[in-house]
Formats: structure tokens, sequence, C-alpha cells
């Protein structure tokens, strides 16, 4: 099973993919995060990384299809994927359609997650991470209960670089400018479903997995 999330910054598309794959057991691919693991291991993929995440740009089209075709190589992944936040251009998603073919693969569904623009800055402006377990909260809307502190594992929570006013902005522009297309790429090869986000997080999961059950019958 191949299934790939897209959404804007502040879909929520992250949360939902690593939920969604551990209840169907498949392995979570999720490019920010690689990248991000990248930039504190240091490595010069994380140095080249780190350069257009802070300016809220994508990493250029090689860079990323290679760290994402190295990842999908790896034993774990016949199990199944879920992939979140790739392809973001449609040059990716043309390397991942080859990649596929010639592997007799093929992407089982591609997930929309639709958020309104209005909602997406107050998430991505409000967006805490732990540092340990990368769990999400929000400063408002879903507050720690302690101040500061993971209500799962304890870790210190902090705001990423990228989600400050003026990255976010651009983060939502480029990804108006390159992602929406990959979205007309899946409609057009039938298959493409869009997912409301600007519900709670279960109506979000519940609705997801409908969907995927009736569309991915392999699940
Ligand atoms: P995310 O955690 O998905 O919001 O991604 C954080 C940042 O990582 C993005 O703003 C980009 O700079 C970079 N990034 C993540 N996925 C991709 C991708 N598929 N292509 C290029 N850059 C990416």
């Amino acid at each position: 099973m191949f299934i790939i999330f897209i959404g804007a910054p502040g879909s929520g598309k992250g949360t939902q993919a690593k939920t969604l794959a551990s209840a169907l057991g498949v392995v979570h691919v999720p490019c920010g995060d690689l990248f991000r693991t990248a930039v504190e291991q240091g490595t010069e993929l994380g140095r080249v990384a780190q350069e257009y995440m802070d300016r809220g740009e994508l990493v250029p089209d090689e860079v990323t299809i290679g760290m994402i075709m190295e990842r999908l190589s790896a034993p774990d992944t016949q199990r199944g994927v879920i992939l979140d936040g790739f392809p973001r251009t449609v040059e990716q998603a043309r390397a991942l359609e080859r990649a596929m073919d010639s592997h007799g693969g093929r992407v089982d569904l591609a997930v929309y997650l639709k958020v309104p623009n209005r909602v997406l800055m107050e998430r991505l402006s409000g967006r805490l991470l732990c540092r340990r377990c990368q769990a999400t909260y929000h400063q408002v809307f879903w507050p720690p209960h302690v101040a500061d502190q993971c209500d799962f594992c304890g870790g210190e929570l902090y705001q990423r670089r990228d989600d400050r006013a003026e990255t976010s902005e651009r983060r939502l522009e480029v990804y108006f400018g390159n992602t929406l297309p990959v979205v007309d790429f899946y409609r057009e090869r039938g298959l493409l479903v869009e997912v409301n986000g600007d519900q709670y997080v279960e109506n979000v999961r519940a609705d997801l997995l409908t969907l995927i059950r009736q569309r991915a019958p392999r699940v």
C-alpha cells in the first residue's frame, strides 16, 4: 500500500499521516522530518537543507528526490508507506512515478487535506513541537498541561524556526505556487481524494480511514 499526503504547512498532514501509518501498520515517511534530522546531525545534506528551510523555500528537487528514493529503498517500506510532504513539485511527482513504474509498484491514493488559509496562519503561528517525540501542540488551541513541557514524554516544547510569521507566509506562497499543481497531477490520474482538514483531529482521522478503506481496498 502506498499513500501520499498532500497539504499546506499547518494542514495537520504530519499528525494525521503519523497516526494513520501506525493504525494501518505501514511506515510513515515524513520528508520535512528527514531534513530536520539531517540538520540536527550536522550532515552535508542538513547544511544544504537548512538554508532553504530557514527561508521557507523548497529544498532543490535533485537533493530531495535523492533523499526520498534512498529512504524508500529501505526494507521496512515493503510493509507499505505513507509518504508525507513529498512530492511537493510536479518534477518530484514525475520522479516518483518513474521510480514506481520501474519497480512495478504504484501509488494507491493521494490524500489532499484541505484547510482555509486563515486557519493555516493561525495554526502555524501558535504551533509548538516536542523536541523528543515530535508531538504537536498549539499555544491557544491545544496547549500542553504544563507550560513548555510535552504531555506524553515530558520533553521540551519549542517553536520551529520556519513557523515564524514571515517564513510561514513564504511557505504558504511556495505551497500555492509549487504544490497545488501536484494536486492536479494526481487528480488527472484518478488517484486524488479530498478531505476537510478544518475539523477536530479525531473527525479528520475518521474521514480519512473511511475514504482510504473505500478507495484503497488493499488496506
Ligand atoms: P514540513 O515539515 O513538511 O513543513 O517541511 C519543512 C521544510 O522542509 C519545507 O518548508 C521545505 O523547506 C523542506 N521540505 C519538506 N519537504 C520537501 C519537499 N518535498 N521538497 C522540497 N523541500 C521540502
